[in-house]
């Protein structure tokens, strides 16, 4: 298999079941690799392990399966590389970009600025501990204060900035037709970023960049609710020295209110729709995909 060989991969987090909107993303990504003689992967999102359960897995596994879906083995679990995480974490540490954060969701909803929020609709983070003095910082680590290590956006941008030499950051966009677009990213949106979470040992937002970059992902291919998360991972992967995929963020499948699928949403779930008769092929269909193997217009 050649180096230009494309690599896709779907990434579900095992904190519930599979549904319709997680079958438009795997399907979406397998029939492109299929069309281009790519490999396919599947990657267990599993770094929050309260919530990640191995039943979720199996289950998870087996919708995929049932939908006629193959990947590589051994198939990554993050939940087993937490040390890889740390050490990228370590890095942006060294240079400086990363301060401890102890406060609470609470705290920071307390002083939040109005109008500040960022694409996911949570608040910008206030600043509450940006600059506290390092012996406090000391003090409250030793004392076990849990912390998060938040990111200075701001040092980040000026960091990224000298190192494309003033050329703006940017992500490559691609269709299913192989148009590919320079999309601009715009990480500032997120403001001071939680790169390493206070209850979990990593955030979703280094370890896919890291985990895309180990596994060779070339394309990636997930729905439109992570498109601003994009800028985030192409500010990381230029902070830490990764290489950039292409990125196709597909349509999301809403209910009939208009909102984004839940996991929690039972009647959309594939395992209850499976047992209620329908067919993988009827799957596709419900998604607005056309038959395995053909064109598709996701
Ligand atoms: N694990 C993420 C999710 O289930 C998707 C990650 C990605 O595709 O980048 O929403």
């Amino acid at each position: 298999m050649s180096a230009s060989t494309p690599v896709f991969r779907f990434a579900p987090s095992p904190n519930g079941e599979l549904h319709l909107g997680h079958a438009l993303s795997a399907l979406t990504g397998f029939d492109m690799a299929r069309r281009l003689g790519g490999r396919f992967l599947l990657r267990i999102e599993d770094i929050d392990t309260q919530r990640c359960t191995e039943a979720n897995i199996a289950s998870q596994m087996e919708d995929l399966a049932w939908l006629g879906i193959t990947w590589e083995q051994p198939v990554l679990r993050q939940s087993q590389h937490f040390s890889i995480y740390r050490k990228a974490a370590e890095r942006l540490r060294a240079m400086d970009l990363l301060y401890p954060c102890f406060a609470t969701r609470q705290d920071i909803a307390a002083a939040k600025r109005p109008g500040t929020v960022d694409p996911d609709g949570a608040p910008i983070y206030p600043g509450l501990h940006k600059f506290m003095p390092a012996a406090e910082v000391e003090d409250r680590i030793a004392r076990g204060e849990p912390f998060a290590l938040r990111l200075h956006m701001d040092r980040a941008l000026e960091l990224v900035a000298a190192r494309l030499e003033g050329k703006p950051l940017a992500f490559t966009a691609f269709d299913g037709a192989g148009t590919e677009t320079a999309m601009p990213a715009r990480p500032e949106r997120w403001g001071d970023t939680i790169v390493m979470r206070k209850d979990t040992p990593a955030s979703y937002h280094l370890s896919v960049v890291v985990d895309d970059a180990r596994q060779g992902i070339s394309h990636v291919t997930r729905g439109m609710d992570l498109f601003a998360a994009t800028d985030l991972h192409r500010l990381l992967q230029v902070l830490v020295d990764l290489p950039a995929p292409k990125y196709h963020h597909h349509r999301l499948i809403t209910d009939v209110e208009g909102r984004k699928l839940a996991k929690s949403a039972r009647d959309t779930t594939l395992a209850s729709l499976r047992q209620s008769g329908i067919t993988p092929a009827e799957i596709r269909a419900m998604v607005g995909l056309s038959e395995a193997g053909s064109t598709h217009k996701a």
